[in-house]
């Protein structure tokens, strides 16, 4: 626990001071903050949306804004509370006008994500929209399975290599319900969805705790 303090101050450090792209500069010109994430540090799912949108620019927190209304109607409706969770971005700084971001921010920009994701180490990643989805099936090697969105959103996707043992879960941006209320209905499904995977998930974690305790006695064998 103590490791994963560390870096993820560490992370911190690095991304208040990042010049690796452009960005930083219309954040130090604008006086915004840079968004590098926040939440529970020990959380078993961990949400990655886009990058940062003004709301969040200017206060430094994920998903503050009309896209995080729906992002906590969201968690309310599957009674997880957002400080259970871990929430960031594949940027940490917001593109202007909110363009689209950039191949080269996102090169840039992700190494601090994938830190993010071996220090909390969570055992379901939901990336938010399409370019969290590719980078992260890119990233662990899904290529194959990757397909539009409104193809994929809500379906599984175990990765069990390097070291790392989590599903993903892709789901719509929260921001599609702003600009088209219908959607509301499948983000609730796909959300309905990550709870139950999330109680299987706690589940299989409680019985491979019981059986290594289970094992550990028989090795140590009888006290008397
Ligand atoms: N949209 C995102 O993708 N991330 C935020 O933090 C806010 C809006």
């Amino acid at each position: 626990m103590k490791r994963t303090e560390e870096e993820l101050k560490k992370i911190k450090e690095e991304v208040l001071s990042c010049r690796k792209c452009p960005l930083y500069k219309e954040r130090l010109k604008d006086r915004f903050y840079p968004v590098i994430g926040e939440g529970n540090h020990r959380a078993k799912i961990m949400f990655v949306g886009e990058a940062p949108g003004l709301n969040e620019a200017k206060t430094g927190r994920p998903f503050c804004g009309a896209a995080g209304k729906i992002l906590d109607e969201l968690l309310e409706s599957i009674d997880i509370k957002r400080e259970n969770v871990y929430i960031t971005n594949i940027l940490k700084d917001r593109p202007l006008e909110n363009r689209d971001p950039q191949p080269e921010e996102i090169k840039a920009c992700t190494p601090y994500l994938e830190r993010q994701i071996e220090a909390i180490s969570p055992k379901i990643i939901c990336p938010l929209g399409r370019y969290s989805m590719k980078f992260l099936m890119e990233k662990f090697e899904l290529d194959d399975r990757l397909a539009e969105i409104s193809k994929i959103h809500g379906k599984l996707f175990k990765v069990n290599k390097f070291f790392h043992n989590f599903t993903i879960i892709p789901s719509y941006h929260p921001a599609v319900a702003t600009y088209n209320p219908n959607m509301k209905k499948v983000l609730k499904q796909d959300f309905k969805f990550l709870k139950t995977l999330l109680e299987k998930t706690l589940e299989e974690e409680e019985r491979r705790k019981k059986e290594w305790e289970f094992e550990k006695r028989e090795m140590e064998g009888p006290l008397f």
